[in-house]
């Protein structure tokens, strides 16, 4: 049973899936943060996802807030989706040749983002920010990259690379495996600072082929950033010839259509997706002018590849999701409901005095044990505040309240939370917290 609040749910089946996947694959799992390494307990395995709704193995039932870390704008099995996908598959699988669903996805996402004129599919977010990092090395003949502290862009090399001491430092590699020589390429500085950018401009002149940014910073808390920095940054790249790359892997298609740089109007030079853009299948993009694009294989020398890229099947998810996505009203009503919902758990712990904010943007939220009115840097998160979220965890899973296993991950809210779902976790979330700050 749980020390604090309600016992703990049955987890027995869960336990014993987890069991014999640890004899299958390291830490049992196939990405880490599954494994519960943060949070009470051992991971819940999944059975199945219905609207808000997730069950497990053990026949609990959540409401689910990870959504698939962001890919399920519209929930789980969406019937939209799931019977395009089934049309589709009925041709066929994969071909490994061009289909017209590529076209449809292409010129879906085209006609309604401004950012991009020519686009390419890949199969995960990482692959597109390892291709959009190559693309800017071949545009500007430039090796080094210039990324921040608190932001993540996939298990590419050049990006596990975390900040070393001081002001500007080359990275430290943030993973084994990774060759020192490779983080040599890698600037790292904290988010928010100017001065950091500047120096490293003065520092590497003529050698920064790309700056990269989550311009919603959501893989370690949720680090928003001003517009005013986010304009600095595309001031300081157009100055210096270096190419300003806003990972929207997160972002895109979940602040708006246009992802953040609609919402922040600020044009970057190259632009990655992933979650979203596949409707839960694997799908990941970049996209870029058409004269930048001009440079990727066939049409120019930087090569990238991929014998399962443009899927037909995940374009069918794309296509069926993104369709909704453009909607009348979709994003009115989708921020509307999490904003209500954000502003009465926020409500809630203010009139307590409880340690606690609710960051949000769009349908992105992030809890924080904190008292800082605004979070916008790495260093501004208390670590040990952690282990405050490892009880609200544990808490909520008991209340039927599923969020992603670690503290420094961010919530989502798909279309299809309806107002009870979320009135129903609201009261869940209420009990838990006052249970963790009892
Ligand atoms: N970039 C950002 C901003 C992400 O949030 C992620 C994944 O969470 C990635 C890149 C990597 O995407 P994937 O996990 O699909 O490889």
């Amino acid at each position: 049973a749980g020390s604090t609040g309600k016992p703990d749910i049955n987890r027995e089946k869960s336990a014993e899936l987890y069991a014999k996947a640890k004899t299958f694959f390291p830490g049992g799992v196939n990405s880490p943060v599954r494994a519960f390494k943060s949070v009470y307990g051992t991971p819940l395995f999944i059975k199945r996802g219905d609207g808000c709704h997730l069950w497990d193995a053990d026949d609990n039932q959540f409401v689910d807030f990870c959504c698939s870390w962001g890919p399920l704008i519209l929930g789980h099995n969406n019937a939209k989706v799931r019977e395009k996908v089934i049309e589709v598959m009925q041709n066929g699988m994969s071909f490994g040749a061009p289909t017209a669903l590529e076209n449809e996805l292409a010129e879906l996402i085209i006609k309604n983002n401004k950012f991009i004129e020519k686009i390419r599919f890949v199969s995960s977010g990482t692959e597109a920010v390892m291709s959009a990092i190559r693309l800017a090395r071949g545009y500007t003949k430039r090796d080094k990259i210039l990324k921040f502290e608190g932001c993540y862009h996939g298990h590419t090399d050049s990006l596990l690379v975390k900040a070393g001491s001081g002001l500007v430092t080359f990275g430290e590699t943030s993973s084994a495996g990774v060759p020192k020589s490779f983080a040599d390429e890698t600037i790292v500085v904290a988010l928010n600072d100017r001065e950091a950018v500047q120096k490293a401009f003065e520092e590497f002149k003529d050698q920064i082929a790309a700056i990269i940014i989550e311009p919603v910073p959501a893989n370690n808390g949720l680090i928003l950033q001003e517009k005013e920095y986010l304009q600095y940054l595309r001031e300081i790249c157009t100055q210096n010839g270096t190419l300003l790359i806003f990972d929207e892997v997160i972002s895109g298609f979940r602040i708006g259509f246009e992802g953040a740089a609609g919402y922040y109007q600020i044009k970057p030079d190259i632009l990655t997706y992933g979650k979203i853009i596949g409707g839960g299948l694997p799908v990941g993009a970049y996209g870029a002018s058409a004269e930048i694009m001009s440079n990727v294989s066939p049409d120019g020398g930087v090569y990238q590849a991929g014998t399962l890229s443009g899927n037909p099947v995940a374009m069918a998810a794309g296509i069926a999701q993104l369709s909704e996505l453009l909607r009348m009203g979709f994003y009115r009503d989708l921020n509307n409901k999490t904003e209500e919902f954000t502003e009465a758990i926020q409500r809630f712990a203010t009139a307590r005095n409880y340690k606690f904010k609710v960051f949000t943007i769009g349908s992105i939220f992030w809890f924080a044990f904190t008292d800082k009115e605004a979070i916008r840097n790495a260093d501004d998160i208390d670590a040990s505040s952690m282990e405050k979220f490892k009880k609200l965890h544990r808490e909520l899973l008991n209340r039927g309240v599923y969020l992603g296993p670690s503290g420094y991950e961010v919530g989502f809210i798909s279309s299809a939370h309806t107002k009870i779902d979320l009135e129903k976790a609201k009261r869940a979330i209420f009990d838990s917290l006052e249970v963790v700050f009892r």
